[in-house]
């Protein structure tokens, strides 16, 4: 087959830099990768107009991960401050949970130049300010991309054995894809996408209040008034500069504007909830020249499953284009990461051996469940119940049924099994719970409800298809579980 390429990437975001860097790592025979992003070079990796859009944390754990496997490495400037874990706080600030383990800011501006001078010496080749608008099909099979270079308007067409999409959580080219997949195409804008911001901020310590700030640990604030149906975040990028933001789900956004006689939008909150931190005081811009067009940026975030089935004939989705962002946090570099590896191994296997059908990328599909997309279903029906709830409850539920080996679970990105309200005997034997669960039946029987839940979804993903042909019928028994809960909780 006479192809321009044998990979085309489309989207230079840490998935498809990544996941380019892999194919050239396991290719035994120097495959020709280009990849497209519709930046100029000195902007490598923007998301939107705004800038870099993200919360800028990743976890030590993800960034070795991907290190060890493609054999780089990254350090200062674009690991810009490190950080012990995560800390969530109950919307009364009174509980608080410790997840995740050590970490680093990135600086994200900084990041995509280091990922490009790396993808350049694999020999992948670059098309920048090219805006890709279509795939091109032949035979049931994606083999190539068209679009616009940006710079003078021309047509942008190149062909390939087949196309990666690491386009973000926007892209046309899933939306559109041509030929016949079990890849869903749409997300629920409704109720798996969150609206986010956030700015990078310089400021002086004000009050002394780790519950506010403290360079030592990311803090996500739960609270449904400043962040209805999503989180808000105070990660720090050294003593004195941080960045700060919060994703809102719009539906609960309106809902509580309703409610309060409110007209909040996604920036109005963000700056109450910079007013409402009682350690940043005289907050101003960040001034480094290496934030300089980046200080305040705002995109969305895709916050269900991975999609469920990632691969077709010559194509393959990852990052956020896969809606890879974990549920409950909306953390989606690490996620991008652990796939970018494996997508790159099965393409380069699929590519080398001249078969790139749906069958032969399958694997990717089974692999990235197995090794870390298992829990993700668990966590978005955690994060749906969660969505319902008042912050008196969610502080209830965080003081009183949250238990020290929920705990070790959150710790370990496990859903948590809630055993305080799950393991009759425990409550048998101990009066003072018995209290707290006659005080609050419903959100006991909630928790409950999501800890059973997370269990048959986790054993249903263990039995992930190992091929397309058997997809069908595991798809409808996940979907029937997965269904249940959203009912519950719509
Ligand atoms: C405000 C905010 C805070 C966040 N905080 C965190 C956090 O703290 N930690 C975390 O892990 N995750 C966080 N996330 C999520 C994280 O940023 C994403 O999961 C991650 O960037 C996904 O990487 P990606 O490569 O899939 O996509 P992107 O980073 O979106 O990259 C896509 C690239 O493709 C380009 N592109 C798009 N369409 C086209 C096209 N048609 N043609 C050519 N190029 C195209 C874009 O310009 C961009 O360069 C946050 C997200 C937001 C919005």
């Amino acid at each position: 087959m006479q192809t321009d390429y044998d990979v085309i990437v489309v989207g230079g975001g840490p998935a498809g830099t990544h996941t380019a860097m892999a194919i050239a790592k396991y290719s035994q025979q120097n495959l020709r990768i280009l990849l497209i992003d519709r930046n100029p070079r000195a902007e490598y990796g923007k998301k939107t107009r705004s800038g870099w859009a993200c919360g800028d944390a990743v976890s030590k754990k993800s960034l070795d991960y991907v290190c060890e496997n493609l054999g780089i490495s990254y350090s200062s400037p674009e690991l810009e401050h490190h950080v012990d874990g995560v800390v969530v706080y109950s919307p009364d600030h009174e509980v608080k949970v410790l997840f995740d383990g050590e970490g680093y800011l990135l600086n994200r501006k900084i990041w995509p130049q280091k990922q490009l001078e790396y993808a350049e010496k694999f020999g992948v080749e670059f098309a920048f300010q090219v805006d890709a608008k279509r795939l091109l099909v032949e035979d049931g099979f994606i083999r190539g991309v068209e679009g616009i270079n940006l710079r003078d308007g021309s047509v942008f067409r190149k062909t390939a054995k087949m196309v990666i999409d690491a386009s973000g959580s926007a892209s046309v080219l899933r939306i559109h894809l041509p030929i016949k997949s079990w890849i869903e195409r749409n997300i629920d804008k409704d109720n798996d996408m969150e609206s986010t911001g956030r700015y990078i901020l310089e400021f002086e310590i004000g009050e002394d209040d780790p519950t506010w700030f403290d360079p030592r640990y990311c803090l996500i604030h739960l609270d449904q008034y400043l962040a209805p149906g999503g989180y808000s975040w105070t990660f720090p990028k050294g003593e004195n500069k941080v960045n700060i933001g919060l994703g809102v789900q719009k539906k609960s956004l309106d809902r509580r504007n309703r409610m309060f006689g409110k007209d909040d939008t996604l920036r109005t909150l963000i700056d109450e909830y910079v007013r409402a931190n009682r350690v940043i005081r005289n907050a101003r811009l960040s001034q480094s020249p290496l934030d300089s067009g980046n200080t305040y940026a705002t995109w969305q975030v895709p916050v269900r499953r991975q999609n469920d089935c990632m691969v077709a004939n010559g194509y393959a989705i990852v990052g956020d284009a896969a809606w890879m962002p974990r549920p409950i946090d909306a953390g989606g570099i690490g996620p991008s990461l652990y796939a970018s590896v494996i997508l790159g191994r099965v393409v380069a296997e699929a590519v080398e051996a001249n078969d790139v059908s749906e069958e032969m990328l399958w694997r990717y599909n089974k692999e990235y469940v197995d090794i870390y997309g298992y829990q993700m279903a668990s966590f978005e029906v955690l994060r749906r119940y969660l969505q319902t709830l008042t912050n008196d409850k969610i502080s209830y539920g965080m003081k009183y049924f949250l238990s020290q080996d929920d705990i070790e679970h959150i710790k370990r990105r496990e859903h948590p099994k809630f055993p305080r309200v799950n393991n009759f005997l425990r409550v048998l034997f101990d009066g003072e719970l018995r209290r707290r669960i006659r005080e609050e039946p419903q959100l006991a029987r909630g928790l409950q409800f999501t800890a059973n839940k997370s269990r048959r979804l986790i054993s249903l993903y263990k039995e992930y298809p190992e091929s397309s042909a058997k997809f069908p019928e595991w798809h409808k028994r996940f979907m029937a579980e997965l269904e249940e809960a959203f009912n519950r909780f719509s």
